[in-house]
């Protein structure tokens, strides 16, 4: 018999890493939710083969010993969801190095971080897949947007190397590229910068945000057997706003 899927999710505590745990989860993985909101984890529903971990996934020696220990408890880690992310809106005038390397250190490193810690496992796995969550934001400009923008790009294309590193090996890496969002982190921004649900979904040519839920699906498929031949991709899900 196949041993079940172990995954391991970052950012799991809220909007589409949440999404995607219980989406997993339903799927009949094994789930560890990695977040360093414990609240936020705790709010999870209750489900079989949901485990919280509550770390901070840019600090190297606690996410590796969290890694470490999911690893020695299951026995194997088969999937893996860089999707933890912060943003960051302000023009180049108004963006510090601190703010730069806030952003970068979770949002590009954070990704770097995971991939380094879980590959030995999905090798070992055989049928290893790792996906991170980037952003529309990675392939096109917006205004206000430089530390932001510039690590869902890196993302992207740090996918694009992996995969080409570790094809022979076994493990694949994607990138899911979502549009806008509603989720907490798409509500504080909208309350920092004083724009509406409507103003945002404006621009989509769907007229409106995706709900978490419409994201998940897409990383689920791209972790699952059925993406089997997908590898170094960039799964954009974002109601058509890069397509024009
Ligand atoms: P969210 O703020 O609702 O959830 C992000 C989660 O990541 C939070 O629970 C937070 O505690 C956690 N987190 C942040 N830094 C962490 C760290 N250092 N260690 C551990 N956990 C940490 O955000 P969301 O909208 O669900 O975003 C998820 C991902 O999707 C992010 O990478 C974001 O950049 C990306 N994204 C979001 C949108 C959008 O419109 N919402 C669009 C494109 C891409």
């Amino acid at each position: 018999m196949t041993a079940q899927t172990v995954a391991l999710v970052t950012g799991a505590g809220s909007g589409i890493g949440a999404a995607t745990a219980i989406l997993l989860a339903g799927k009949g993985y094994r789930v560890h939710a990695l977040d360093r909101d414990e609240a936020a984890l705790a709010a999870l529903p209750e489900l079989a083969g949901l485990q919280r971990v509550t770390v901070d996934i840019a600090d190297e020696s606690a996410l590796g010993e969290a890694v470490a220990r999911i690893a020695a408890a299951e026995g194997r880690v088969d999937a893996a969801v860089a999707n933890a992310g912060i943003s960051f809106t302000a023009a180049l005038e108004q963006t510090g190095a601190q703010d730069w390397d806030a952003v970068m250190r979770v949002n590009l490193r954070g990704v770097y971080l995971l991939a380094r810690v879980t590959a030995p496992w999905l090798v070992k796995s055989g049928r290893g897949a790792f996906v991170a969550t980037a952003s529309e934001l990675g392939t096109v400009g917006q205004v206000g947007l430089s530390a932001y923008a510039s690590a869902k790009a890196g993302v992207i294309n740090l996918m694009r190397v992996l995969a080409l590193e570790y094809a022979q090996r076994g493990v694949r890496f994607n990138a899911v590229a979502p549009g806008g969002v509603h989720t907490p982190m798409m509500e504080r921004e909208q309350k920092r910068l004083g724009f509406t649900v409507e103003d945002a979904a404006r621009n989509i040519p769907l007229g409106r945000l995706a709900r978490p839920d419409e994201i998940a699906p897409v990383i689920a498929f791209l972790l699952s057997p059925e993406a089997s031949f997908v590898t170094g991709a960039v799964w954009v899900a974002d109601g058509g706003y890069t397509a024009r």
